[in-house]
């Protein structure tokens, strides 16, 4: 059987929402002189945080969103990166504030995150975001949740009324996506890794939104012929990245599916950009 799903392709969504970012920039500094102003905090060395932290500085650049580093030893204090977060928040050419996870073991996640003014929380970690996200309130959006809902948005893939099946319940993806499509009136069912029959769930699914880290968890006989499959999954599996669904087997039955990579990953970046640019437009208010 040949292919029957379209395949999204997050890279080029996300290059246009970035594309628009940027237009957006541009006529706010024109207007007010003043441009939009990330801090990125990097603790420690790891390799996959600092390539997160430059694709998030370079393409806050292209953007003309000004950005700024901070990387701190492994074995900060925690006082000391709480002063830092502190000086940040009452930075007036800071909007945003990204502390890139995971931290080092001897640091309490929770209370560095909190440390955030709510206003610059454009990763939507804090707890006043997460409240108001449950409660359907304006409010910062943890970014490939988010990013997920644009690339659904921009497909036109209807939401209300239908099954939405999320495998995985993390605060970061699962529950925060769960949340969303919730709002958009579909019918959510939230699988994790103590779901008694997974296959049963997911093949009840219209939309189908895999994010378990576990790879090819997903075959074809779990999906829904004509379901929407969105794979959120990055796994380096010799040398190569793949997502949390059997890409092949799974494109002849689903009728719309995003590739790894290329789906849901530049999706994040590209909504990092937009909360930020959104959390400097409330401050112009
Ligand atoms: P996590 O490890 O925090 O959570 C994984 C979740 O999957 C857990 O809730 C667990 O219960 C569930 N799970 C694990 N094995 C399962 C199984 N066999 N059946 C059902 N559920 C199972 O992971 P995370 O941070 O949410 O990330 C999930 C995946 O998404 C990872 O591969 C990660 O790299 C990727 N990710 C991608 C992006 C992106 O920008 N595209 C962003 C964040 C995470």
């Amino acid at each position: 059987m040949s292919q029957t799903a379209r395949i999204i392709d997050g890279k080029a969504i996300a290059a246009a929402l970035r594309a628009e970012v940027a237009l957006r920039v541009r006529a706010l500094q024109a207007s007010t002189d003043r441009v939009p102003g990330l801090a990125v905090i990097l603790v420690g060395e790891d390799s996959a945080s600092a390539a997160y932290v430059r694709s998030k500085t370079r393409a806050c650049q292209e953007a003309g969103i000004a950005s700024r580093q901070l990387t701190l030893p492994e074995t900060v204090a925690q006082s000391d990166l709480l002063h830092r977060i502190a000086e940040l928040n009452g930075d007036p050419a800071i909007h945003g504030i990204l502390i890139q996870l995971p931290l080092p073991m001897h640091l309490d996640e929770r209370a560095i995150l909190e440390a955030v003014a709510p206003e610059k929380d454009v990763d939507g970690f804090t707890f006043a975001s997460i409240g108001r996200l449950v409660e359907n309130r304006a409010g910062f959006v943890p970014c490939t949740p988010a990013g997920i809902l644009e690339l659904l948005d921009r497909e036109k893939v209807e939401i209300a009324g239908k099954h939405a099946v999320v495998v995985g319940r993390s605060e970061i993806v699962g529950k925060p996506v769960a949340f969303l499509l919730l709002h958009r009136h579909a019918t959510v069912t939230l699988c994790h890794s103590r779901t008694a029959d997974l296959a049963a769930e997911t093949r009840r699914a219209d939309i189908l939104v895999a994010a378990a880290g576990r790879p090819r968890l997903i075959t074809a006989d779990m999906v829904k012929p004509g379901a929407v499959v969105i794979d959120v999954g990055i796994n380096r599996v010799a040398g190569k990245l793949i997502g949390d669904v059997d890409f092949e087997p799974v494109a002849r039955v689903a009728s719309v599916l995003t590739p790894v990579p290329g789906g849901v990953g530049p999706m994040t970046v590209a909504m990092l950009l937009k909360n930020t640019l959104h959390a400097f437009e409330r401050s112009l208010h």
